[in-house]
């Protein structure tokens, strides 16, 4: 029966109150379901009904049914290379409360990790006052991919973790169930179920930090070749002559566009700044490098996965609109013509959170719009 409260649910969220009429013909569900399925859900506090305004069949009013946002919670966690933010959300995806830290989780020991986030998760959860029992679980999103069953972080060559099984060992910590996702498929999850992406078949969201990564969901599911989920395109090799990179290889765009790379040709040192690219085009000669390789990357991407939508997060979201400007008209003429009036690259919506945010978003579809709560 779960999955029926689950669809129930994600037509509720994406399409807004509807009437039992109006939610049996979009769920196509027999009326026996249906009653069973709303009976159950307004019992545990997930929906609740409202006078929608209309009238009935009989001449009363009519009952609309929406979701109840507040009912329960989730926590989405983003695992940086040198930080980590820890949201508790309600229902839609919107933060209850927040927070991050500096950790030094390069060469860092996982256990240690977690035990800072799950005492950071129960300290936002006791101030957004979510009682223990409605928060349903934690979205981890990591650097690098994950194993198919999203238990494991496999690998982050910037971190120099193998292996990591942080769902379990979040599980210990906290007491409460746990899903690991690689971080810029969660972001673009987001984005794509509760941000700028609502509608769109097929979103890439870009994120640059320490790295460069990129995810893309179709249809509303991250896309997952080979299961882990990760699109290397900070691996495209731009050129063969290039520097060396932390994945062996040579000229891949990230070893033009990675923060250390970025910092050196901005003339600065320490930690990096808000709006780093803008310190970057002040050097017309490092800032066209940067624009010409992404475009390069950027064509192969659109020519291979075909994406509505490309959203910009990190360094990237935050980037001057000169930088827009070039890729609006640099790279239409390097992809196929059924591409070029198809090309939408916008800045995130979700903004400096959007990690912590996609691990909600993470949680959220696993625990609940899946109905394996109910
Ligand atoms: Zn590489």
């Amino acid at each position: 029966m779960g999955i029926h409260h689950g669809h129930v649910l994600r037509i509720l969220r994406d399409e807004g109150p509807q009437s039992r009429a109006e939610l049996a013909r979009r769920s196509k569900l027999s009326a026996t379901t249906l009653t069973h399925v709303t009976a159950h859900l307004l019992k545990d506090g997930s929906v609740i009904e409202l006078e929608s305004g209309g009238l009935g069949s009989v001449g009363r009013p009519a009952q609309a049914i929406r979701l109840a946002p507040e009912a329960y919670a989730v926590a989405g966690v983003h695992i940086g290379a040198s930080s980590i933010q820890v949201t508790v959300t309600d229902l839609r995806a919107s933060t209850k409360a927040a927070t991050s830290f500096d950790f030094a989780v390069k060469g860092g020991d996982p256990t240690a990790i977690v035990k800072r986030i799950s005492e950071a998760v129960n300290k936002l959860a006791e101030e957004a006052q979510i009682e223990a029992e409605r928060l349903i679980g934690v979205g981890i999103s990591v650097p690098g991919p994950v194993d198919a069953a999203r238990r494991k972080a496999i690998a982050s060559i910037n971190i120099g973790w193998r292996n990591v099984p942080f769902a379990d060992l979040m599980e210990q910590a906290l007491s409460k169930p746990a899903i690991v996702e690689h971080n810029v498929s969660a972001m673009a999850l987001a984005e794509s179920r509760y941000g700028i992406g609502k509608d769109v078949p097929a979103l890439l969201y870009v994120y640059l930090r320490t790295g460069l990564g990129a995810g893309l969901v179709v249809d509303g599911m991250p896309f997952r070749p080979g299961g882990h989920g990760a699109v290397e395109l900070g691996h495209i090799q731009v050129t063969q002559s290039g520097a060396a990179c932390a994945c062996g290889n040579t000229g891949c765009l990230e070893t033009f566009v990675r923060e250390s790379t970025l910092m050196h040709a901005s003339g600065l040192t320490g930690s990096a700044p808000e709006h780093l690219l803008a310190h970057v085009e002040k050097n017309p000669e490092a800032w066209d490098v940067v624009v010409r390789h992404l475009t390069s990357a950027l064509a192969s991407a659109v020519n291979l996965l075909t994406p509505d939508l490309i959203v910009f997060g990190g360094h990237l979201g935050e980037a001057p609109d000169s930088l827009f400007d070039r890729l609006r008209s640099d790279l239409p003429p390097r992809v196929m013509p059924h591409m070029r009036d198809i090309l939408n690259i916008q800045r995130s919506s979700l903004g400096s959170q959007a990690g912590a945010i996609g691990g909600a978003a993470t949680a959220l579809d696993h625990f609940f719009y899946s109905g394996v709560l109910h």
